[in-house]
């Protein structure tokens, strides 16, 4: 039996997304080995990112400065503008290092069931940042889901009439993935955006 303070802490671990009650035992108990170095060190950089975290007022980017270190490097194409979700999906793209543009988050999809509207989310800042110019191509890197693909539709219809060229993710084939055990919209996506071989 564990004391209070511990069973406070493991619990507390075990609600963060991908760690069961069992993870957080198992990371207490390794944090406690290691009180004064691991532990420590953990707690100076969680009253860091307390202390100075903040959402980018341009991209909606979660960093430790306003704007954020995308937004703020002069080496970044401005002209051209990816969209997506969630911060987690920037964060994801951005590891790929194959954009090298800006991004904008939504914040989140438009949602019948959920109850999230168009204002809800960061779609009229998106309109304004392109109406304002300097941009010519935005690319929507929503989830390949119902609701991230309404999503795609209605910013498409929004941007209508403004000078930019808009682009989407391809959907298709996963690197690595087999056929034999790919969902039939993924196959049936990968079908339709078909290209020449090359020869
Ligand atoms: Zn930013």
């Amino acid at each position: 039996m564990a004391s209070q303070e511990i069973e406070t802490l493991t619990a507390a671990l075990a609600r963060l997304p991908g760690l069961g009650p069992r993870s957080a035992r198992r990371a207490v108990l390794w944090l406690l080995k290691r009180r004064e170095t691991a532990l420590a060190e953990l707690l100076e950089t969680l009253g860091q990112v307390r202390e100075r975290l903040v959402e980018c007022h341009i991209c909606g980017n979660v960093d430790t400065q306003d704007p954020c270190a995308i937004c703020a490097d002069p080496r970044r194409d401005q002209r051209g503008l990816c969209v997506v979700e969630e911060v987690a999906d920037l964060w994801a793209l951005d590891r790929a290092r194959l954009f090298t543009g800006r991004y904008h988050v939504l914040g989140g999809r438009l949602s019948a069931l959920d109850g999230v509207r168009p204002e809800d989310l960061l779609i009229g800042p998106l309109i304004a940042r392109v109406a304002a110019g300097g941009i010519d191509e935005v690319v929507l890197a929503m989830n390949a889901t119902l609701e991230g693909q309404t999503t795609a539709h209605y910013i498409v219809e929004r941007l209508e009439g403004l000078p930019v060229r808009i682009t989407q993710l391809a959907h298709g084939l996963p690197v690595g993935g087999e056929l034999d055990y790919l969902d039939e919209g993924t196959l049936a996506q990968a079908l339709r955006a078909r290209r020449p071989v090359s020869q």
